[in-house]
């Protein structure tokens, strides 16, 4: 398990911490489909990124740079009463760094928010087995804590942490 920690000094930079996490990802997936094949990946299932921390920690800022990294051009809110939205991930090409890369392969970037959730039943019963087990999305979970119970070990954690009023600590557990 690797573990990094990453100091941001404002929500930009959390949201280019994101954006370039995002297209790592990426890469990632299209490398392992390009060198191994789909079938030897193993059984396919979905990027899920499992985020805690308090509120106002940063992690909706984060998922807003995490898609802009994904070519969504969507506002992603923080809104009270919804529990899941779903965004297309188009198969534009995103910047990566200098280069362009291509997004194959992944086609929707999942953004569920627990914070109203009390039992994790309440996300089984939004189809959430199906979600993570379909390779073509990426799954963001705020407040994942809440339903630790149904999240499988391929999550990478994500803890966010208030410094001061511009500064968070960010850590990733992978
Ligand atoms: P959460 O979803 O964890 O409740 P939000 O992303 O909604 O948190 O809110 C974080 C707030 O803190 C935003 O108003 C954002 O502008 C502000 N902020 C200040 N510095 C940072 C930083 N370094 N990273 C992320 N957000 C920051
Ligand atoms: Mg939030």
């Amino acid at each position: 398990m690797k573990r990094m920690e990453i100091i941001t000094k404002n929500s930009r930079e959390t949201q280019k911490l994101a954006a370039t996490l995002a297209r790592r990802l990426v890469l990632k997936r299209a490398t392992r489909v390009a060198c191994l094949g789909r079938r030897a990946v193993g059984k396919p299932k979905a990027v899920i990124l499992a985020l805690r921390g308090d509120l106002g920690a940063g992690k909706t800022t984060f998922i807003q740079g995490f898609a802009r990294g994904l070519g969504i051009r969507e506002k992603i809110l923080s809104p009270t009463f919804v529990i899941l939205k779903i965004f297309k991930i188009t198969k534009r090409k995103t910047k990566s760094e200098k280069r362009k890369i291509k997004i194959q392969n992944l086609k929707y970037l999942y953004h569920i928010d627990c914070y109203r959730v009390d039992n994790p039943k309440e996300i089984l019963e939004l189809g959430f087995k199906e979600i993570i087990a379909n390779p073509e999305n990426i799954v963001v979970i705020e407040w994942a804590e809440r339903i630790r119970k149904i999240l499988p070990k391929n999550a990478i954690w994500m803890k966010f942490e208030w410094i001061d009023k511009d500064k968070r600590r960010i850590t990733i557990k992978n």
